[in-house]
């Protein structure tokens, strides 16, 4: 499928639930999220026929995301369903990894193929007072799980956040050189509702670069990151940074919440719903979203938040 701007479309962000099991300062409320019905969510058989949908029109990637895809209690199944999929030749998750330990081998039986797990600190107190109540600990077992699993990538993603963990970023990007690991700094988004974070959280990804003067520039990029690599390091260190560098031009996505909606940009308001609808019903709402998706979203800055009328666990990040 190709969009009014020529970009392609082969990726699908799959949200299996808005819940989670941990309250990241910068992607939920404190007081969690009004749950929603359990009819009013997809359903796994929608979930499935929603990425055979997907994939008839040129989908071959799906990851999926929520809120925290690791506590939905058929997430196997799921994940096993997408993975059957003849046309999709990449299932992956993305995960805060509190319950790899248990489930990381089970995940790549069922055929996952790369694990994305937060990390935005090594600092025990610092990651509890972020996620409100999260335990490091169990975080990094989780990562040594997926490790020993044998996915074919594991990375770890860290929310630049300044004034919290600018001061780790070494320690941060030196995981690359313990554990074959990718390292990706994000740049922190600013989301609707979001009045946490002053001006001063909002660092461009380039920090990245000057707390790491060693670091070599890679050729290739990775889908949305650029790409570098320490000396004696295993894996890159990633920069994604949609503030203070769009990388739109590259978007091959579309996003599936899990309630049903078909988001044709993170950053924007359209949502397309496809709960109840059959297999054309489905295909044709996807290929409606494809010509909705926008040349690139708005600016965002500590003062220009995102258009979403939704949190990130909301949307699947
Ligand atoms: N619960 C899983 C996790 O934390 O990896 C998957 C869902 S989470 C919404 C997906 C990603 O979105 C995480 O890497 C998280 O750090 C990122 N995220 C959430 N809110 C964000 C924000 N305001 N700015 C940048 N990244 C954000
Ligand atoms: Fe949960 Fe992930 Fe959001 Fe943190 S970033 S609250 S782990 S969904």
């Amino acid at each position: 499928m190709i969009d009014a701007y020529g970009r392609k479309i082969t990726y699908l962000r799959l949200s299996v639930t808005e819940l989670c099991n941990l309250r990241c300062r910068y992607c939920m409320p404190a007081e969690g999220i009004c749950k929603k019905r359990h009819d009013q969510m997809l359903t796994e058989d929608e979930m499935i026929l929603a990425v055979q949908a997907a994939a008839s029109l040129g989908v071959n990637k799906v990851r999926v995301t929520g809120g925290e895809p690791l506590i939905k209690p058929n997430i196997l199944s799921i994940c096993r369903r997408v993975a059957q999929q003849p046309q999709i030749r990449e299932t992956d998750i993305t995960t805060n990894g509190l319950r790899l330990n248990e489930l990381a081998k089970p995940l790549r039986d069922a055929g996952v193929k790369r694990v994305n797990i937060s990390l935005d600190t090594l600092n025990r107190d610092k990651y509890a007072y972020m996620t409100r109540g999260g335990d490091l600990a169990e975080a990094l077992r989780g990562i040594e799980a997926a490790l020993n699993a044998g996915f074919d990538k594991v990375k770890l993603n860290a929310v630049l956040i300044g004034g919290f963990n600018d001061d780790e970023i070494p320690a941060l990007a030196g995981l690359t050189k313990r554990w074959p690991v990718d390292v990706r700094f994000i740049e922190l988004m600013p989301m609707p509702g979001d009045t946490l974070f002053g001006e001063q959280a909002y660092i461009p990804a380039s920090r990245v670069l000057e707390e790491l003067p060693d670091a070599i520039p890679e050729e290739n990029h990775d889908g949305v990151a650029r790409m570098y690599r320490l000396p004696g390091g295993q894996g890159f260190v990633g920069l994604i940074s949609p503030l203070s560098n769009h990388f739109c031009a590259e978007c091959s996505r579309l996003r599936l919440t899990a309630d049903g909606f078909i988001k044709p940009c993170l950053h924007s308001r359209e949502e397309l719903c496809i709960k109840g609808l059959d297999l054309d019903g489905m295909i044709e709402m996807m290929r409606r979203a494809v010509s909705l998706k926008p040349r690139q979203h708005e600016a965002l800055s500590a003062t220009e938040q995102s258009r979403a009328q939704r949190t990130m666990n909301q949307i699947g990040g």
